[in-house]
């Protein structure tokens, strides 16, 4: 049997204990594994480090290009960046997969009705790319960055993952209905990918009506692929569904490197009591082992979870009575259990997960033509729309541009309009060119911007421009 290398990150708080758990069981099933063990999180950030991540857990990753790792602590309000999302970003790991069943004897309002589902969430962009300004004092603005090239790898992966467990049906779910293009890259690149998946039926849905879905019925599920923030709050949802965080594992795919970790964090104030739930990282540890192609040893390991909760044995999140048993107990139980399985509860068939190819940068989108035809240039001024809208108005009349409109948070005011918003110190001032066929040249646009900055504070500029004659902007609310 070959020998696999994997980089171990015990965490913190609680991660410890459900690391050594998993390990057990892992041993306790006959895989060979050496184990790199690197630190990462809290004790990191103590000793001054801002990313959380040392150089050699980096190296070691490089190396092995698999990781178990424990919860690590994200520290709230004093400017480090997550040490989880350094390790997803820098390792480029696109694709996170968190799925979820029904467990035997968890209680949830949904027992007996065969939860069986996966969440696919894009994992390095949207949102949580961290790009963030404050653009006055008072205005902080967070760019949500979509790319063609991301949206493709996930949905890829979405429809490989359903093929290697058997799966029949994806749902994309965005909010393309308010946010077109970014939201929207993600549906029309799941329309135009699916039918090369024609085994596999293709859904799009809000993501809304989603959520609303997963609260009625949640069964109707196979695996729903979507973008990061959406992904983010939707799977903890889809963990509530079965029974909480303690049964919930995740993995985080990337080309080169996967890192396997539970959704659940530290849980600071259960640390060193043996008393939390391992069976998340347990769970983990199987998707890794499938990851390593170790299939029997990953579905030995998950009938003897199934059998150890189908005899009764649950951790204090799941019996609150002097019946429950402690995490090193319910490892034990698990170990005990390896070599059995249920009758009533399956354990699906696997395939090997082919990872979708790295798509070459040639596939990127060539356009035949691009023309700015305006700008949208974003201005902090106390003023109210009507003297802001004709001051500027007035500064850009020598010049090949007007004063389309101004918008405050995305509405119309100015020209005036029967709207009441309660505006802001943040107004974006849209110009376009007098000769819709023109093209606005940077002098122009800098002749412009020097105009208004001789008498207001700007911020932000974004070009307008047409992307092979449609526009690749969109319009303010209320604006024609
Ligand atoms: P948490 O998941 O640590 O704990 C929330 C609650 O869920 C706990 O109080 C406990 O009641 C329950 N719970 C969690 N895991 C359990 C388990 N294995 N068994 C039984 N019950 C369990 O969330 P939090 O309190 O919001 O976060 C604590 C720290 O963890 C924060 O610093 C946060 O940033 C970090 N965190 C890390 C990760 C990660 O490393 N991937 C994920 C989430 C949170």
């Amino acid at each position: 049997m070959p020998e696999h290398r994997v980089t171990l990150i015990p965490g913190d708080g609680i991660g410890p204990e459900v690391v050594q758990a998993t390990q057990r069981v892992i041993a306790a099933a006959g895989v060979p594994i050496t184990w790199e063990e690197c630190a990462a999180g809290a004790s990191v950030f103590r000793q001054g480090l801002a990313s959380g991540v040392p150089q050699s857990t980096i190296e070691s990753i490089a190396r092995t290009r698999v990781v178990l790792k424990g919860p690590l602590e994200t520290p709230v309000g004093y400017g480090e960046k997550s040490a989880n999302v350094t390790l997803r970003k820098v390792f480029e790991t696109y694709g996170n997969i968190r799925p979820v069943r029904e467990l035997p004897g968890v209680p949830t309002p949904y027992q007996g009705r065969g939860i069986d589902l996966v969440v696919i969430r894009e994992n390095v962009e949207d949102l949580y790319a961290g790009i963030e300004h404050m653009q006055t004092p008072d205005v902080a603005q967070c760019l949500k960055l979509i790319s063609r090239q991301g949206c493709e790898k996930i949905v890829r992966l979405a429809f490989a993952y359903a093929r290697s467990e058997g799966r029949k049906k994806v749902h994309c779910a965005t909010k393309a209905n308010i946010m077109k293009f970014t939201e929207g890259m993600l549906k029309r690149t799941f329309e135009e990918i699916a039918p090369e998946y024609p085994d596999i039926e293709a859904h799009h849905i809000i993501i809304d009506n989603c959520c609303h879905q997963l609260v009625r019925h949640p069964e109707q599920f196979d695996v729903i692929v979507t973008t990061n923030m959406n992904g983010d709050i939707m799977s903890d949802l889809t963990s509530g569904l079965i029974g909480g965080l303690g049964f919930a594992p995740s993995a985080n795919i990337g080309n080169h490197v996967a890192i396997f970790e539970a959704v659940h964090g530290s849980a600071p104030k259960y640390a060193g009591k043996d008393t939390i739930n391992p069976t998340a990282l347990i769970l983990t540890g199987v998707l890794m082992l499938r990851y390593l192609r170790e299939f029997s040893a990953a579905a030995a390991i998950e009938h003897a979870v199934l059998a150890t909760l189908e005899a009764g044995l649950y951790t204090r999140d799941v019996r609150a009575d002097a019946g429950a048993i402690g995490t090193s107990a319910f490892t034990d139980a698990v170990i005990a259990h390896l070599g059995q399985t249920s009758s009533r509860w399956t354990v699906r068939e696997q395939q090997p997960l082919e990872l979708p190819k790295e798509s070459a940068p040639t596939a990127m989108t060539r356009l035949k033509s691009r023309q700015t035809i305006g700008a949208d240039i974003f201005i902090e001024a106390d003023l109210d729309p009507v003297t802001l809208g004709e001051s500027l108005q007035e500064i850009s009349a020598p010049t090949p541009l007007h004063l389309k409109m101004i918008s405050n948070r995305g509405t119309k005011v100015y020209p005036p309009t029967a709207a009441v918003p309660d505006c802001v110190d943040h107004w974006r001032c849209r110009f376009v060119l007098n000769d819709p066929q023109a093209e606005l040249t940077d002098a122009a646009l800098l002749d412009l911007l020097n105009l208004i900055a001789a008498r207001y504070r700007w911020m932000h500029l974004e070009k307008l421009c047409d992307f092979d004659g449609s526009p690749a902007y969109t319009r303010a609310q209320g604006e024609d």
